[in-house]
């Protein structure tokens, strides 16, 4: 916030950038997959220092194994361990979903608590994975103070802090409670596709106009449409009017194309296998 804007005029603001990024995003959603909140926990536990991307890489098969917290509490941890090991740091967080789930039996009969205070009980479990896991699998509206959503919200004068409860309490105040889990997803969206965190494409960001932060990224459209990422990169035309135009089915559709990467990379690595070491 400006020292010339009024808190009335920056929750108009707040709700314009709000409008505008529902606009251009429209099929915004949760990018962790899950199938209800125990798998979304534990999702959200793993994409500690990763991509979204690659903890889907490896959620199918540590689901298909260990559908539950109680089958998770038995698991064998170097078997966790391997399963997700694509996702870095795997031994603490094998460690940390095996003691979340031995939690989750002792204390919560085995089903994950649908409340604020019982989830950050748990270990591992802070206030952004819970606001995560309450606003995207029980419905209960929350903010979820994430590295994007915290450089976004300070770009857009919603905070001075980089404390995540104190961005997330100041966010609170320029939003009605059904706006919050949206937004969330939102902002996040636009921070990794268009408000980058070394260079942001100001040139080619939907809420140029209403940021105080215009400039300090490329502001050149034809340059700052190259820093696009995701389905706003060029060339990627035709799979962003897919996602517009199929809006609720962008989960699938975007799981759909990571599957393709996924085996193109493979494919890739495989002619390299075959190829041999390089003379
Ligand atoms: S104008 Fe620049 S800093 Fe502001 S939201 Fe857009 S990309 Fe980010």
């Amino acid at each position: 916030m400006s020292p010339d804007e009024s808190q009335l005029a920056l929750k108009r603001r707040a709700r314009r950038i709000n409008r505008v990024l529902g606009e251009a995003y429209p099929y915004a959603h949760a990018e962790l997959d899950f199938r209800n909140p125990f798998e979304l926990l534990v999702a959200t536990v793993l994409s500690a220092q990763t991509t979204d991307v690659r903890v889907n890489q490896v959620t199918p098969v540590l689901f298909s194994r260990y559908p539950d917290a109680r089958a998770l509490a038995e698991a064998d941890p170097a078997d966790i361990e391997e399963i997700i090991r694509p996702t870095g740091f795997f031994r603490a967080k094998a460690r940390s979903v095996h003691t979340l789930a031995q939690k989750i039996v002792d204390e919560f009969d085995g089903v994950v608590p649908g409340s604020l205070a019982a989830l950050v009980t748990l270990p591992g479990v802070g206030r952004k994975t819970a606001n995560v896991v309450l606003g995207n699998a029980f419905g209960i509206p929350g903010i979820t103070v994430d590295t994007h959503f915290g450089r976004l919200a300070k770009r857009f004068g919603w905070t001075a802090s980089e404390d995540p409860l104190v961005v997330e309490r100041d966010v609170m105040e320029l939003f009605e409670p059904k706006d919050w889990t949206l937004l969330s997803h939102r902002v996040v969206f636009h921070g990794r596709r268009v408000c980058l965190a070394r260079r942001p494409a100001c040139g080619a960001c939907v809420v140029a106009s209403l940021c105080p932060s215009f400039g300090e990224g490329e502001t050149d459209p034809a340059k700052a449409r190259k820093l696009l990422r995701f389905e706003l990169a060029p060339g990627k035309e035709a799979l962003h009017a897919e996602m517009v135009a199929n809006a609720s089915a962008a989960a699938a559709i975007r799981q759909r194309t990571e599957a393709q990467a996924a085996a193109a990379a493979a494919f890739t690595a495989d002619q390299a296998t075959a190829r041999g070491p390089r003379r």
